[in-house]
């Protein structure tokens, strides 16, 4: 299954967009798909649609869907993560009240296979590797959705399972958009952007805001002489070197040094598994009939890039140098070149120009 290549360059446009300043980002979804933004921005504030975001893990599912409302309208559009609400649950459990009245609910709402005992020993004793039953996961997102205005939706963790893509097709009806149209939304992501993406994330203990060592630094890049000093043979680290040459993040917020989680340094290994089974569960969806598939590629042959986006559009991979007479960290960036799944050489783009296909193919499903 391969994804097509989305044109994102304007011919004849020179203009250099710095991606990650606010202001300027603004400017390039105006230049690149300001129309197609005002179109669903009318859309938006009459109407709603469901959309389900299938992904691997990491594949940028919360990021593309939350910049795509961000860019369009942020108050009618709500990004739902079915894991986030899951969890939520264990904090209700913990209070008596509330728990009392989500076993009402559940009383008189669930149907299923298991008993309402097991239904909540499933809730506390879960483990990342018992799934909860996909009956009890629709009547607590039900429970969810009766709570809110109605709002678009981008649905993140279901279908999550083969047996639930079934289930999609007639969720909008269960959640009360019955007139909405209903998308899938497929990301195609190499492993290797995935691999290198949880290798070099970087958590800042006190905020648990995320980074990437490579890939998406902060403005302020520590080095850790000490290292040095207890191995005061070592040459000095040479650009690249990163991480294991004594670099370290340090949080924009807080001012601290942001750490490693245990276990992200073996990158994908620990979860292949999942993302066989995600790799499955786009296959199955993309041969579905009748419902609309908005196709999203992250990656672009090296070979092509030049065709279809512009420079900035790509993904950049930082390395680091310590310059001993000023004591101080030189960041360089320089174009990021993987080996994607297929083993073509490849650029990773940034989030931006997959948005505006985003926006470009939303335009074209809802028939704007
Ligand atoms: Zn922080």
């Amino acid at each position: 299954m391969r994804f097509p290549i989305f044109k994102t360059k304007i011919e004849g446009l020179n203009r250099k967009f710095n991606l990650l300043d606010p202001k300027e980002q603004g400017e390039y979804f105006q230049l690149k798909a300001g129309k197609e933004i005002e179109k669903l921005r009318n859309f938006l504030k009459e109407n709603t649609f469901v959309a389900y975001l299938l992904g691997k893990k990491n594949s940028g599912k919360g990021t593309y869907s939350k910049m795509f409302a961000e860019v369009i309208l942020p108050e009618r559009i709500e990004h739902f993560s079915i894991g986030d609400m899951v969890r939520a649950i264990d904090l209700e459990l913990k209070d008596e009240k509330k728990k009392k009245e989500l076993l009402d609910y559940l009383d008189k709402n669930y149907r299923g296979r298991l008993s309402l005992k097991e239904i909540i020993l499933a809730l506390e004793n879960r483990s990342t590797k018992t799934l909860l039953p996909t009956e009890l996961i629709l009547v607590l997102f039900k429970r969810e959705m009766e709570k809110r205005e109605k709002k678009t939706l981008f649905i993140d963790g279901f279908p999550r399972e083969l047996d639930q893509i079934g289930f999609s097709l007639f969720f909008r009806d269960l959640i009360g958009h019955r007139e909405d149209q209903d998308i899938f939304i497929l990301i195609d992501v190499p492993e290797n952007v995935i691999d290198q993406r949880i290798k070099w994330r970087r958590v800042c203990p006190i905020c648990q805001n995320s980074r990437n060592l490579k890939l998406f630094p902060t403005s302020k890049i520590g080095y850790d002489e000490e290292k040095k000093e207890l191995a005061p043979y070592r040459p000095p680290p040479k650009f690249g070197e990163g991480a294991g040459a004594g670099f370290y993040l340090i949080c924009d917020k807080d001012d601290v040094k942001m750490v490693r989680k245990e276990g992200d340094e073996l990158g994908i290994e620990p979860i292949r598994e999942r993302l066989k089974l995600d790799g499955k569960l786009i296959e199955e969806s993309f041969s579905l009939y009748g419902i609309p598939k908005i196709l999203l590629r992250n990656s672009i042959p090296v070979k092509e890039a030049e065709k279809f986006v512009d420079d900035y559009e790509i993904t950049p991979e930082y390395v680091f140098g310590w310059d001993e007479k000023e004591k101080k960290v030189k960041v360089k960036e320089k174009p990021w070149v993987l080996v994607d799944d297929e083993g073509i050489k490849s650029f990773s783009l940034l989030p931006q120009p997959v948005v505006v296909s985003l926006i470009y193919q939303m335009v074209d499903v809802l028939n704007l």
